[in-house]
């Protein structure tokens, strides 16, 4: 006969929100002879002119400062969020700025330029086989539209309500059926993720023709599981969410109107909402709003939880994008001030032979050393 029995191991450390600027060089349909209103002053600091008091600058200060840099170096900085995913440490990636500072281009990329999303599943299967980790990978993509939550896997059964956000006996918040692919080569993986892509709301507005309406979030989920030398198992589990959020555009700039000006308003609001707490956050707040809005739902555990965060915020470096530039700058200052207290996700379950004599039976001792 044989028992099992699962001991859920905890440590946690305190890490901050990492916060980075991304500043997209200027694009040949930019090119104007004015000086640019960004200027990076070294790889951690920028400044701007201040709108509200000219001849005066602004300094803002992050953990690091991305002039024209390659899509390499900005997955190098992500790398240890990457590594923490396989030894069970939950994380969120997310891009964060006004439509065309680059949101999608840091996430998803190109197929000759990829991004973080293609960059991290290649990593976490590269070093699986490397290190000959029992991994198992699973992905889910779902996007945030007009405050619903729609699956990109299973389009064809979408609902108009969308699917609920809830949360399970150890707090952590999930989207009740969502699919999930397991994936276990890359080949495969990209075509789900173009797939996923495709069936992402896009709408042409003034400012970007292609321009995303929605936040499209890639959910990944790795379980390692290693055989310990006294016969029990090691299991560190944990997610990741890898999220391109939308541009908040300022609909006069825009000229959106009717369904468009709907969709700017619930995503104003989603974003409102992740100022609000992050505000709240930094106060020390007692209430913080994350039920307002479902992309802070689903930040929950990454704003002030129990799982390692990393913003990048996207800007244009042009005059002509100051207003988004500095509200975009003040919500990454604010944002760096929060503090995570991270948790690893491990569990031991040991398997024992328990004599077959009943009454009789073996405790089953779960101490990994006793
Ligand atoms: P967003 O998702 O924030 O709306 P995009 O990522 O779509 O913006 O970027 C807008 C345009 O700028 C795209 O054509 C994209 O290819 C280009 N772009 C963005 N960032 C960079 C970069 N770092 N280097 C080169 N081109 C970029
Ligand atoms: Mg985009």
């Amino acid at each position: 006969m044989q028992g099992t029995a699962k001991r859920i191991q905890k440590t946690s450390s305190l890490a901050p929100v990492k916060v980075t600027l991304r500043v997209r060089p200027t694009l040949p349909s930019e090119r104007s002879h004015r000086a640019a209103f960004v200027r990076v002053l070294d790889s951690c600091n920028v400044s701007i002119p201040n709108p509200r008091m000219i001849a005066e600058d602004l300094t803002y200060t992050f953990d690091r400062v991305w002039d024209g840099d390659s899509q390499e170096a900005i997955f190098a900085e992500c790398e240890e969020i990457v590594a923490g995913v396989l030894a069970g440490v939950n994380a969120t990636i997310f891009a964060y700025g006004m439509t065309g500072a680059g949101k999608t281009f840091s996430m998803l990329g190109s197929v000759t330029s990829p991004g973080i999303v293609p960059r991290t599943v290649q990593t976490l299967l590269q070093t699986s086989q490397q290190k000959r980790l029992n991994l198992t990978l699973r992905a889910s993509f779902l996007e945030i539209y007009n405050e619903k939550v729609f699956d990109l896997i299973a389009h064809d059964s979408i609902t108009a309500n969308g699917l609920d956000l809830r949360e399970d006996a150890n707090r952590n918040i999930y989207v009740a059926g969502i699919s999930e692919v397991l994936v276990d080569n890359y080949p495969d993986f990209e075509r789900t993720l173009s797939s996923a892509i495709k069936n992402r709301a896009t709408a042409a507005t003034k400012l970007n023709e292609h321009s995303s309406r929605s936040h499209f979030v890639t959910l990944l989920t790795a379980t390692v599981k290693t055989p310990l030398s006294d016969g029990s198992f090691q299991t560190f589990s944990a997610k990741l969410n890898l999220i391109d959020l939308a541009g908040s555009e300022d609909n006069k700039r825009t000229g959106n109107t009717g369904l468009r000006m709907v969709e700017s308003g619930s995503i104003n609001k989603s974003l409102f909402v992740l100022g609000q707490c992050v505000e709240a956050l930094n106060k020390g707040q007692m209430r913080v709003p994350y039920r307002d809005s479902k992309m802070t739902r689903l930040l929950q555990d990454s704003l002030g939880g129990k799982a390692k965060a990393m913003i990048i915020a996207c800007v244009g470096s042009q005059e002509e994008y100051a207003n988004d530039t500095y509200n975009t700058l003040n919500f990454a200052a604010k944002s760096k001030l929060i503090v995570n207290k991270v948790e690893v996700n491990e569990e031991i379950e040991r398997t024992r032979k328990i004599p077959s004599r009943s009454g009789d039976e073996e405790q089953v001792d779960l101490d990994r050393n006793g």
